[in-house]
C-alpha cells in the first residue's frame, strides 16, 4: 500500500504529491478520515465545505 497524503486546502487524501482536486500541496501529517459517499446528502460534506465524494482528512498539519 502506497503512502497517503492529505491536501492542506480541501482535505482530499491521495497518494500524490499535489492535489487533483485544488492543485495545492499534500502532507503527510494528517490524522483520521471520512469518506463521503454521497456529498449531497452529507451533513459531514456540508459542514466541511466538501462538495465531491471522497477520502477526506479531518486534521492536516
Ligand atoms: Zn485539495
Amino acid at each position: 500500500m502506497k503512502l497517503q497524503k492529505a491536501c492542506k486546502h480541501c482535505s482530499f487524501i491521495t497518494e500524490e504529491d499535489t492535489c487533483p482536486l485544488c492543485g495545492n500541496q499534500t502532507s503527510r501529517d494528517w490524522q483520521g478520515y471520512v469518506i463521503i459517499v454521497d456529498h449531497t446528502r452529507s451533513e459531514i460534506a456540508k459542514r466541511m465545505g466538501i462538495n465531491v465524494n471522497g477520502k477526506f482528512a479531518l486534521k492536516v498539519r
